[in-house]
This record gives structure tokens, sequence and C-alpha cells, in this order.
């Protein structure tokens, strides 16, 4: 969902779609399962693809065999050929915006990014207002916008301001990293190049500016205090899905000492929580992406019908035929998992991305035995749409030019996510760092009205020289920002909060706490 409503110039949809259900959600899974070749059949020669990359993806599932949609996700939105955020920009082409594809929360209203500001200066005043080593990080920048309005904000706080060391930026995209050093340094600073990445220097407080590709880049160091936010990051990392399916018994083990008799010389033997129950057996199976078939139509594809006016996708996602790799591994990993592999056509969405973030992140607050910091210290505020305590479920979206689309369709063209697992992103934080407790997820609703986004909005309204067509626009976007209902923004997206471990004492703000 992207909406269409104006900050000044902050047009657009917001970016979370309605409960997304995706095609194959109607279809029965093992149907399609029968009809899905292990590999691709040469027959796609001289058929037209939408674009180079979904050419590249084809001539690729015809030498491997169909992909996993993490596979799938990854190379259209950062791959180097085409990628949506890493791929050329088509000219006057922009993803966000009313020009682009969709539009966020910091796009739409100042005030987003300004409370995100705030949150770091009551983070920082709780924890003993350090007078150096802060360093700030923003995971998936896009514009810049947010970090702009938080570094215009941080000037009314100087001893804030002046204790940040550096500013990181975490970001995928050549392309957007421009935009973001022409927002936040001028478009004549200079940029140079270092081993962790590019740098130039903020016209805020003339603070340093890191960008690197990936979290990994940025430098750890174990006595600062890192500032972390992601808005709308996680829902762009690839996902694996899986559904699980009831399988004939297999014929008994080997006995035991034969080589056969071990699962990892039998890949496709049921786990041993099957083998302890004499009642069925399940396994997962992986969601994979192949090409569509050359004669498929709307309608064999199960297409909603407000989208059978666009052309049929290059690809569709269908179930293996078999255990793959990540079938055997991912859905173990959590009890979460674990407890609806007997319950048949489960599906589940695993983002081990999203688990690497949260654990870095975690290492970074609260230190871990291969990372130790002095003492723990630092906050990260993690926003974006998803789940809250269930594990999202066919959740893959695509979105262009403001309007819902086949995900596998056009790729690197379409904008495509998923709902994020807010619940993954707190077990992976507390599982890797015994330094850091998470609050949320909470309601951006409930968040940003705690943050005070009324009265922010009160204030700028009430500025002299507001117009009141200005005055009206201040007033739809906040509003839009905390509605709850289906069209607004309050609900669907949820904040959550990693801190240092302090026996839940002390809640954030906007979490139920107060400075
Ligand atoms: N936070 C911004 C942009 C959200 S779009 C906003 O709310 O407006 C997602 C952002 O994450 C883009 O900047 C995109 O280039 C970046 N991104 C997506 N996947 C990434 C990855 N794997 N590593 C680094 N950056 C990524």
């Amino acid at each position: 969902m992207r909406a269409l409503l104006p900050r000044a110039s902050r047009l657009g949809r917001p970016r979370c779609a309605p409960p997304a259900l995706c095609h194959f959600q109607s279809q029965s899974p093992r149907h399609l399962s029968c009809t899905v070749p292990r590999r691709t059949e040469n027959t796609d020669e001289g058929r037209k693809w939408s674009t180079p990359l979904a050419k590249q993806l084809a001539d690729a599932i015809t030498i491997t065999g169909p992909i996993p949609l993490a596979s799938y996700m990854r190379m259209c939105l950062t791959g180097d050929i085409g990628g949506y955020y890493t791929g050329l920009i088509e000219e006057g082409r922009d993803q966000f915006g009313l020009k682009g594809d969709f539009v966020t929360s910091p796009e739409i209203s100042q005030i987003f990014g300004e409370l995100v500001g705030i949150w770091f200066v009551t983070e920082w005043l709780s924890q003993g207002k350090p007078k150096k080593g802060v360093e700030l990080i923003e995971l998936g920048p896009g514009r810049g916008t947010l970090m702009d309005d938080v570094l215009r904000t941080i000037q009314n706080f100087k001893d804030f301001a002046q204790s940040i060391e550096t500013i990181y930026m975490v970001e995928a995209s050549a392309t957007l990293r421009e935009a973001q050093k022409t927002l936040l340094c001028g478009p004549d600073a200079p940029m140079t190049k270092s081993e962790t990445g590019y740098h130039s220097i903020s016209k805020y407080g003339n603070i340093p500016i890191v960008w690197a590709e990936s979290v990994r880049s940025v430098p750890d160091k174990p006595d600062n205090m890192p500032l972390i936010v992601a808005h709308e990051f996680f829902d762009a990392l690839p996902i694996h899905a899986f559904q699980s399916v009831e399988v004939a018994p297999r014929p008994n083990p080997a006995p035991t000492g034969s080589p056969a008799s071990t699962p990892e010389s039998s890949p496709s033997r049921p786990s041993a929580t099957d083998d302890k129950n004499s009642g069925p057996t399940f396994e997962w199976r992986e969601f994979v992406v192949s090409p569509t078939p050359p004669d498929a139509t709307h309608a064999s594809l199960n297409i909603p019908k407000s989208e059978q006016q666009d052309p049929i996708p290059d690809f569709q996602l269908t179930l293996s035929a078999a255990p793959t790799n990540h079938s055997r591994y991912l859905p173990e990993s959590s009890p979460r998992y674990r407890a609806l592999k007997r319950t048949p056509d489960s599906i589940i969405e695993i983002c081990p991305d999203a688990t690497m973030y949260a654990a870095d992140i975690a290492a970074r607050i609260g230190g871990t035995p291969d990372r130790p910091r002095t003492r723990p210290a630092g906050a990260a505020l993690i926003l974006d749409y998803g789940t809250a305590d269930t594990i999202p479920v066919n959740s893959l979206r695509g979105i262009r030019r403001h309007r819902r689309v086949n995900p596998l369709s056009a790729p690197g063209l379409v904008d495509i996510s998923v709902d994020v697992d807010f619940t993954a992103i707190a077990e992976s934080a507390t599982k890797v760092s015994e330094g850091v407790e998470v609050h949320g997820p909470v309601e951006q609703a409930m968040f940003l009205n705690q943050m005070g986004i009324r009265e922010r909005a009160e204030m700028l309204t009430r500025a002299p020289g507001v117009s009141e067509q200005r005055a009206s626009e201040i007033g739809r976007s906040w509003q839009r920002l905390v509605d709850r209902g289906p069209g607004g923004m309050g609900k669907v997206y949820k904040a959550i909060a990693i801190l240092p471990e302090n026996d839940g004492k002390r809640r954030p703000v906007g979490f139920g706490g107060n400075i």
C-alpha cells in the first residue's frame, strides 16, 4: 500500500499495500507441485521477456532449475544487472514520490524524521549523555529525507549534536547514495572513497558521513554508542517461503550404523519430530520461481481481476516437488516454525537477512562473546509494516507507479516487498546478545502519538506565514501516519526498539515510557 497524501512536495501512496495475497495463495500448491518441472524445458526461445533482467533470470533457471524466492528477490531488488534499487534508473524515473512507485512516511511528513531525531535524543539522555563516541546509523536511507529531518532537528540539542562522531548510511544503491549525499552534504560537496565506503561531510554541524553497502562494513567500536534507525528497510530483504505437506511414509531407514541412516546422507528423510509419531509424515517444501508456461493465461495463473489488464507475468511461484537445501534447515531454526510443521498446508516466510541484521544490531548494542563491548550502550529503532506476533504468510507484493501489480512481473521495474516478522527480529536480537532487551512491536500510531506528533503538527501549523492550504496539508499528512483505519498507516506499520539490557525497568519513549 502506498498512499496519495502530501507533505509540501511529499506526495504519493504509502508503500504498505493492504494485506496482499500473492497469486499462488488461491491455487492448490499440491496441484502446482505436480505440474512443476524440476528444470524448465527450453521452450522459451524467441519469447519476449519484459526486461533484460527477466531474460537473464530465465536463462539461469534453464540451467539450474527453479530458484528460491529469496534469490529472485535479491536479483530483482539489489542485483547488479537491472535491480530495482541498484540498476540504472530509466530517465526521469524515481522509486519515491509522485513520479515514482511509492512514498514512505518520512516523504509524507517531515514530522516523522523529526520525532525519530527526538527519540535518539531521549535515548542519549537516558544513557548518561556521553560527550563523544555517538554514531548515527541508518539502514536503507532512500532519498535521505529521514536523516535530513533527524539532523535538522538535533541541531536544537547542541550537546547531543556535538557528541556525534560519525553518521553511517547503509545503502546498496549508488544512485540513492548520490541523492543522499546531495541532500545531506550539498550538491558540490566532494565524496571520497576508502575501504569502508564513501565519505563526505554533513551540511549540519560538519559531521562526517560514511556510506557502506552492508552493515558489516560499518566499524564496530566497543566504546561507542550506536543509535540505529531502519525505516522500510527490512521489508526489502529477501525471504524464503515454505509450505508443510503431508508425504507418503518412507521405507524404514537402514539399520543404525549404516551411512544411509543419517539425516545428512538421506536429504528427504523426515525429521526426528516426525519419527516419534506414528501418524502422517510432513515435510517442508519451498516456493520456487520459474518462468510462466508459454501458454499461460490470466485464468490459469489465478491472477486477480484488478491485474488482468496487465501482461502475463514472466514468472510464477510454485511449490518445489522435493525438499530443498533451505527447506531442510530454515524451518527447523525456530520452535515457532517447528510448531506448524504437522499442520498440513501451513505456510511460513523466513528472512535470513533480517535475522542477520537483527543479530548485528544486537551485537553492536549489547556485545557478544565474539564482539565484546565495554558496556552495553546505544539503541535501535526499526519501523516497518509487518506482523506483531504471527509468522508472515503470502505477503509478497509488487508495486509499480502507485498500483498493486504482480510481484513476479517486470523484474527490476517493480518494487517488491514483504511483511516484516517482528518476533523473528526480537528473537534473533535476544538470542545473539545477553546485553540487549527488545521493546514492542507497538503500532506506529501509538509510537508517534506518544512521541508527540499532534503537538508538533500544531506548532508547525501555527508558525508565522503558514497558509491555510499548507496547514491543511500538514494536518492530512500527520493524520495519515497515525490513522488506524484501512487506508492509514497507524496500524499496519509498527515499531520495535532494541536497547541495552536493563531488566525491562526503563521503557523507551514511544513504547510506554518517558525520560
Ligand atoms: N528508508 C527510506 C527508504 C526505504 S526503501 C524511506 O523510508 O523512505 C529501501 C531502502 O533500502 C532503499 O534505500 C534501498 O536502496 C535500500 N536497500 C534495499 N535493500 C538493501 C540491502 N540489501 N542493503 C542495503 N540497502 C538496501
